[in-house]
């Protein structure tokens, strides 16, 4: 496995992305906002911010 997940409804919400670019707030806390931010454009450079609501 070399992505990191979490089995919160945040995380599995994100189910849009790609698996290995979701996050959610155990993630940042657990790796760090700064960390979780540059992997998550690494791993999904297409989108513009990392997903937090999409109203
Ligand atoms: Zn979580």
């Amino acid at each position: 496995m070399n992505y990191y997940c979490c089995t919160c409804p945040a995380w599995r919400n994100q189910s849009a992305h790609p698996v290995s670019a979701c996050t959610c707030k155990h993630l940042c806390s657990l790796l760090g906002d700064a960390y979780e931010e540059s992997r998550l454009k690494l791993k999904n450079p297409n989108d513009p911010a990392v997903p937090t609501t999409t109203t």
